[in-house]
């Protein structure tokens, strides 16, 4: 027995399926998930020292490879001045001035723990400021697992054939109405049906939950007029591709602006950080200013600043990282193309940037539903063999693989050849 079987063995007994978060437990691709100790650079390395290429990279906070040395600095020091002080900080004035300087839609923020609680109050600052009720998502989008986005959504919901949880009570759900990913129609449909009556439409601008599907040319901007129209806030769920798809998130690479977005992940370089924002008459109405209540103990924690803040700015100050990563995520995915068209498979890649996807369906995917058509059981075949060979990639074919920046152009390479062989001698798939 391996050191990861002895010790999923014993999280079994005491964590809920051994884990803490469903998509670790290796649930849809089978085995046991390789517990791992430590992490540098691009490796992860398991309880018995073995290496792997890392594509999940925290599920996104690890833009920069893992261990960044500049941001364990910073996360010593502001340790070394306490863990904790539920009082107001200056490094707290910092993030939110840095935040509001480089997100489009930001003119305030306000910080929390985690990407689902930022968008659990980005929605009820929406139903507070318009007085309605109902939202707009869209099937197959995951926005954490906040009671009322627990509708059709994406990632761990999606790979355990569960998206509508239970123990969400009706009512919560009652007022979520959900649209289908680029297809306008179907949300002017929803405002059609309900007028006056929608106080947000929530989105990840670029989904990465149901694997990677790409807003088509157009669908944000359509977004926009509808809500604005309809006086509607609309919302981006920012948490993966704020600064992933560049500085400025999705909004500043589509070129759209909402009234309010939600960001996790990269924003706290590895901490439990999470962070809402938006226009200025908005944000005024969250307590103490207004009458939308919501607070934390640990929010705006320092030692979580300090690491955010250090991720940040070396992002900022380094706009070399993105052209790094465009190049190696362009490379791996025309690389993929060629593999799958030398053994004769119509699989779709997809991605943008750092963020990428091979659906195993003939099927372009545009949606949920098309990406409900890939062979799950194929994924699985494909995951373990990338596994056995020293790749670890998401384990689910509705996640989106990573790449950061420690990353070289022969980590793609050799990813490609891995898949190369996979291909060669995995006649079944
Ligand atoms: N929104 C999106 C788009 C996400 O991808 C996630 C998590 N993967 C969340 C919200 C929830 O964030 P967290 O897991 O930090 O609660």
């Amino acid at each position: 027995m391996t050191r990861s079987e002895d010790l999923f063995n014993r999280a079994k007994r005491v964590l809920p399926g051994g884990v803490n978060s469903p998509v670790r437990a290796y649930q849809s691709v089978g085995g046991c998930p390789r517990f791992i100790k430590k992490a540098e650079g691009t490796y992860v390395y398991d309880e018995e020292g073995k290496r792997y290429l890392d594509y999940i990279g925290s599920w996104g906070p690890m833009i920069l490879g893992h261990n960044h040395s500049e941001i364990q600095k910073a996360v010593v020091e502001a340790a070394q001045n306490g863990l904790s002080f539920g009082t107001a900080t200056e490094i707290e004035v910092e993030m939110g001035e840095l935040l509001c300087n480089l997100v489009p839609c930001f003119d305030m923020v306000r910080m929390v723990n985690s990407g689902t609680e930022a968008v659990m109050s980005s929605i009820r600052a929406a139903r507070g400021f318009t007085g309605r009720d109902k939202i707009i998502k869209f099937e197959g989008c995951y926005h954490g697992h906040f009671d009322a986005l627990l509708v059709k959504a994406g990632s761990g919901v999606m790979t355990a054939g569960i998206p509508d949880s239970s123990g969400v009570p009706k009512g919560c759900a009652k007022d979520t109405l959900t649209a289908v990913y680029n297809d306008i129609n179907s949300v002017r449909k929803l405002f059609e049906e309900n007028p006056g009556q929608i106080a947000a439409l929530i989105i990840e601008p670029a989904a990465a939950n149901m694997g990677v599907v790409l807003p088509k040319e157009g669908f944000l901007q359509e977004l926009r007029d509808i809500c604005t129209k309809n006086g509607t806030l609309l919302i981006f769920d920012e948490v993966i591709t704020g600064f992933r798809l560049g500085l400025a998130g999705a909004q500043g690479t589509y070129g759209v602006t909402p009234d309010l977005a939600t960001f996790g992940k990269i924003i706290g370089g590895g901490m439990p950080v999470g962070c809402y924002g938006g226009r200025r008459e908005i944000m005024e109405m969250i307590a103490p200013l207004g009458s939308i209540y919501q607070a934390g103990t640990l929010s705006g924690n320092p030692v979580a600043m300090a690491a955010g803040i250090t991720e940040l700015t070396i992002l900022k100050e380094h706009p070399e990282i993105y052209r790094h990563l465009e190049k190696l995520g362009e490379s791996f995915r025309s690389g993929v193309k060629e593999i799958l068209r030398r053994h004769g498979k119509e699989y779709q890649i997809t991605g943008t940037g750092s963020l990428s996807c091979l659906f195993f369906t003939d099927r372009p995917v545009a949606n949920y539903e098309d990406a409900k058509t890939s062979d799950v059981q194929a994924f699985a075949e494909y995951f373990h063999y990338m596994l056995d060979h020293g790749i670890h990639l998401a384990p689910s074919q509705f996640e989106a693989i990573f790449f950061n920046n420690a990353m070289k152009q022969e980590d793609v390479d050799l990813t490609l050849e891995v898949m190369d062989s996979f291909f060669s001698f995995h006649r079944k798939v």
